[in-house]
């Protein structure tokens, strides 16, 4: 049996009721990262570019009592919104000191050429001759000018958008692969393995490992009592070489 990944003693990607789908407030889920163990937490939550919570998300999160042994960031959580990797994030979003620790650049549509793209759409497309190379392209394209576009982010889910679309993570080339994780590297954007959604697999946690990217585990969690509760994200890191 390999050891336990040390990526698993975080959680990367959790949720509370500042995102209209999730039921825990911040305070439920910090002690529940510190029951469990863990000593790394990023606290995030839905943005638009109409959200005006930020500053107060913030100033929350900085008057919980840390537990000891945890150490707390904060993201805030936003799509992509076009092939250019425009995101939907509020203006006045301010990162670093003051701010939020993070963006993560969240593939919720697809990035069309025109704006967002709802799965449905981008199938028709596809199956009217959109080639699957071209929508690829697309896609890394869009990604890549996002991790431009924000210091130091995080990958949320990265590729979940494929299933939802016909395609697999297999349909991405190794060019493909080695583009998204020079650029992340050279972009110090960090990619999570992500247990809601299993992904991303094997092959591009391999090619991101290979450039030096830094994996992160996260739950995606949008109740208290999945925090840190490890079971895909175990096995896709056990298998990345
Ligand atoms: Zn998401
Ligand atoms: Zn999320």
């Amino acid at each position: 049996m390999s050891p336990r990944d040390p990526a698993l003693a975080g959680d990367f990607h959790v949720h509370s009721t500042y995102s209209d789908d999730a039921v825990s407030s911040l305070g439920e889920n910090i002690a529940a990262a510190s029951a469990i163990g863990l000593t790394q937490l990023r606290l995030v939550d839905h943005v638009r570019s109409s959200t005006t919570w930020v500053p107060e998300f913030v100033r929350a999160v900085a008057a919980e009592r840390v537990p000891e042994g945890l150490t707390i960031r904060t993201g805030v959580e936003a799509k992509i919104l076009d092939s250019s990797g425009a995101l939907d994030i509020p203006a006045d979003l301010r990162l670093g000191a003051g701010g939020i620790d993070a963006v993560l650049i969240a593939d919720h549509q697809f990035p069309g050429t025109d704006g967002p793209w709802s799965p449905r759409t981008t199938a028709a497309k596809l199956e009217a001759g959109l080639a699957v190379g071209d929508a690829l392209d697309l896609l890394v394209t869009a990604i890549v000018g996002a991790m431009h576009s924000v210091a130091a982010a995080q990958l949320a889910h990265c590729f979940s958008i494929l299933p939802k679309i016909g395609l697999a993570e297999d349909d991405l080339t190794d060019e493909h692969l080695a583009v998204w994780a020079a650029e992340a590297a050279l972009t110090a954007t960090v990619v999570e393995v992500n247990e809601k959604w299993a992904c991303p697999g094997p092959r591009a946690l391999a090619a991101a490992r290979a450039a030096g990217v830094v994996l992160v585990a996260s739950t995606d969690s949008h109740v208290a009592t999945d925090v840190g509760r490890y079971s895909t994200v175990a096995r896709l890191l056990a298998v990345t070489p």
